[in-house]
């Protein structure tokens, strides 16, 4: 740290990503990318634009929001893009925190949450889940504070029912309640159609997992126009050129393609159960996922142990030591060949 950092930044403590490896090939089951490559039409497109990069890209991402907004059946009006949603969910702790109007979340949820406070200087209070590691709802019905939860929750996988969350978002009008649908698609239920009707409400998705696009970075928020309002004027504050005309053309193209992506997202969710299945039969605890990774626990080995000796082996998982999920690892679902190896390896270490 230099003498001259800023001291409102001196505590600040930057969220570790998952590793990115540049030495070696591993089997890259740790950072929940897709395992199968973006279609050939984002290939082209991307390629296209990168021809025409001495421009800059539309400030207003136009088409982008307009081909989301009719996926989504939404207006253009209702989608903030982001440069991957961790952009935008930073643009919203920024937007509506401050020490008036903490930030609540699990305890157990993405870890950038508690660092996006930090780097805002917006409070925040952490809740326990319960001992299934489901979110108990009732915990933030009456507290104090704008909402965030991650469905399916990250590192679990364990999805709330759209109903159960919009009674949150109901029974609070006065507090916004943002749910984080980063791996919504692989079977979990959308809130995006409640924005319609609560204003209270933002739909926070992203391309990198069920769109293969975690190297594009491209994000985006879903809400009421006011909401959105906000966002952008945040955005447009910081760089309204947050998204490179590549990023732009691969997320028009990834969503003309829709049918490809949901294709892959019911090939990795089948991945899922029969991965699920064989975790169980060799003693795992697993949790209930409708996300693509799983999160599993042997009481025959450490969660530290397991993850080092996949790593040796050239098979990447993610670990958390952190207490209450310290035994577990979360698994990503990769292709049927990746799995394979990494219960090879596995089993081998279990030995
Ligand atoms: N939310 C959750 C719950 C995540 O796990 C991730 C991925 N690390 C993100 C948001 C951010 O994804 P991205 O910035 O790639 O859109």
């Amino acid at each position: 740290m230099s003498r001259f950092f800023s001291e409102k930044y001196r505590a600040l403590e930057p969220y570790v990503p998952g590793e990115q490896p540049q030495n070696r090939q591993y089997v890259k089951l740790n950072t929940n990318e897709s395992p199968y490559p973006p279609s050939p039409a984002v290939v082209q497109r991307v390629a296209e634009e990168t021809a025409r990069a001495q421009l800059y890209s539309d400030p207003d991402c136009t088409r982008l929001r307009r081909a989301l907004a009719e996926m989504l059946d939404v207006g253009p009006e209702n989608i903030l893009p982001g440069n991957g949603s961790d952009e935008v969910l930073n643009f919203i702790f920024a937007a509506y925190g401050d020490d008036a109007h903490p930030f609540l979340f699990p305890n157990i949820s993405y870890g950038f949450y508690p660092v996006f406070c930090a780097q805002n200087r917006v409070p925040f209070r952490e809740i326990p889940l319960r001992p299934d590691f489901t979110v108990d709802p009732a915990d933030y019905v009456g507290a104090a504070g704008h909402v965030v939860l991650a469905n399916p929750n990250a590192p679990t996988g364990v999805a709330l029912g759209r109903d159960v969350i919009e009674e949150l978002v109901k029974s609070s009008p006065d507090r916004v309640v943002v749910i984080d649908e980063a791996y919504v698609d692989f079977g979990a239920e959308s809130c995006v159609p409640l924005t319609k009707q609560y204003d209270n409400l933002l739909v926070v998705q992203t391309f990198s997992k069920s769109r293969s696009l975690a190297g594009a970075r491209i994000g985006f928020a879903v809400g009421a126009a006011e909401l959105i309002a906000d966002l952008n004027t945040l955005r447009c504050s910081v760089n309204p050129y947050n998204l490179s005309r590549m990023a732009l053309a691969a997320g028009e193209a990834a969503i003309a393609d829709n049918a490809y992506y949901m294709q892959n997202c019911r090939r990795i969710a089948e991945t899922r159960g029969q991965t699920a299945a064989r975790l169980r039969e060799m003693g795992f605890r697993v949790l209930p996922s409708r996300a693509n990774f799983l999160f599993a626990a042997s009481d025959r080995i450490s969660g530290l142990a397991l993850y080092q000796k996949l790593k040796e082996r050239g098979v990447l998982v993610r670990h958390f030591e952190k207490p209450g999920i310290a035994d577990f690892n979360r698994i990503t679902i990769g292709s049927p060949e990746q799995m394979e190896r990494f219960f090879q390896e596995t089993e081998e270490i279990l030995k």
